[in-house]
């Protein structure tokens, strides 16, 4: 496995380290009370390629392969400051794309790539639900079948990129009994009659990247809206979430890289008793452990990368999203405390920057979740798959797949 990035996957970094630094994220701060993107930053991110990334070439995108599209997002996330952006970027990316990509048919492919791509479109993924969080396979939203397509019931909520989204990639299920066997993914057009749009919760961070919950009442789509086979919404999910928990968060590498590099210069000229406070070692060992975690992090998410290219990524993907996570709090608490006062105002980009990276604890399954994926994964606490027998599946709740986001 080599994880060294060759020429073409560093220069690329660094043209989207560029495009990030002077096209993209003006007036940060400012949005966070307006709550939405800079206007014309997802037509700029659509000109740099960015949302082309892994999408095969036959259908507008650039085919790169995983572990090119993590260090080009890397560069992305060191130039750019606005996480929210990268986030939706991420969600469209990860959770719409390649779903599509893997799973569409050839009219599916053709009708959402090329407008994913090129920025006609963006995506949104809606999955969670009041009363099915962690427990995503418990989630409620019927699918009905109803002559030559489906009518689709139910609400979903926290879903990036809601408001803006024009397709969303929306799991719901045949029939609750069944648990996990029964849930299908539909592709619904955002003007579809019975689709509605609310944006009720404010974020903690994140606050530039727009999010919503969407009720799907008496929604009726065409059964080619349907993603991959009934009942294959489990497997469309696994997937999604193994591209999304391995590479959504390769943004956060070059944000993290950006603050350490500001903190040592910060602890080179700021002086305290008579020296630069570098000087302490308090100070220079914490921001060698800020380096340790962002390189540790690093690999994994190249590691998680690298085996997505594979058969079986195993645990790759929530050990690399797990470790990026809680490394990127514990990197922006340091740099904080490395700033003293000045890194508790909101005059630098740290406390803006801890708010983000908080929910990236949460987002795309808990880090209590990706713990509980890895015990699973490692055979630990490892269940049998079965199918429920007749009997069983009347009952309410039926069959679920415990923690299969
Ligand atoms: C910034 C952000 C963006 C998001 N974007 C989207 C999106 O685009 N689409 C979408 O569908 N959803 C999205 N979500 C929702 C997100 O996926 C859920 O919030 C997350 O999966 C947790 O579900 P929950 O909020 O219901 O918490 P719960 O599942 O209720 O969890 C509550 C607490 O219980 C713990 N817990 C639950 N079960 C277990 C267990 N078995 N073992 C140990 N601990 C457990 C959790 O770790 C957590 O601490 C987003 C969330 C955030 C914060």
């Amino acid at each position: 496995m080599n994880l060294e990035p060759t020429q073409e996957q560093t220069a690329l970094g660094e043209r989207l380290r560029a495009v990030g630094a002077t096209q993209l994220g003006a007036d940060v701060e400012a949005r966070e009370h307006t709550r939405g993107l800079q206007p014309g930053d997802w037509q700029r991110c659509a000109q740099a390629r960015i949302l082309a990334l892994p999408v095969p070439t036959a259908y507008g995108g650039l085919g790169l392969d995983p572990l090119s599209c993590a260090v080009a997002l890397e560069g992305l996330g060191h130039g750019c400051r606005d996480n929210g952006l990268l986030l939706c970027l991420g969600a469209h990316i990860w959770a719409v794309e390649m779903p599509v990509a893997e799973f569409g048919t050839e009219q599916q492919k053709q009708r959402y790539l090329p407008a994913l791509c090129d920025g006609r479109m963006i995506g949104a993924h809606a999955l969670t639900e009041q009363e099915a969080g962690s427990d995503a396979m418990a989630l409620t939203a019927r699918a009905r079948r109803d002559g030559d397509g489906y009518v689709l019931n139910g609400t979903k909520r926290f879903v990036t990129n809601a408001p803006i989204a024009d397709v969303v990639l929306v799991y719901a299920t045949l029939d609750p009994a069944l648990g996990f066997t029964g849930v299908t993914a539909f592709l619904v057009d955002r003007d579809t009659e019975g689709l509605t749009v609310e944006s009720r919760f404010e974020k903690t961070g994140m606050r530039t990247a727009p999010w919503g919950e969407i009720t799907l009442r008496d929604c009726r789509v065409p059964a080619g809206a349907r993603l991959g086979a009934e009942k294959q919404g489990s497997r469309i999910l696994a997937r999604a979430m193994a591209w999304e928990r391995s590479l959504i968060l390769a943004p956060l590498l070059g944000t993290m890289r950006r603050q350490i590099e500001q903190c040592v210069q910060y602890a080179r000229s700021r002086s305290q008793f008579g020296r630069n406070i570098g000087r302490f070692e308090s100070v220079a060992h914490r921001i060698v452990d800020m380096q340790l975690r962002l390189e540790a992090a690093r690999l994994l998410t190249r590691q998680a990368a690298w085996k997505l290219s594979g058969q079986d990524a195993s645990y790759a993907p929530e050990a690399a999203k797990l470790t990026t996570s809680e490394a990127a709090v514990a990197t922006f608490l340091d740099a904080m405390q490395v700033y003293g006062g000045l890194g508790y105002t909101t005059d630098t980009d740290i406390e803006r920057n801890l708010r983000d990276a908080l929910g990236t604890r949460i987002s795309s399954g808990t880090s209590d979740l990706q713990r509980v994926l890895m015990a699973e994964k490692m055979g630990i606490t490892a269940r049998a798959r079965r199918t429920p027998p007749p009997a069983q599946a009347a009952r309410p709740g039926g069959e679920r797949r415990a923690h299969a986001r």
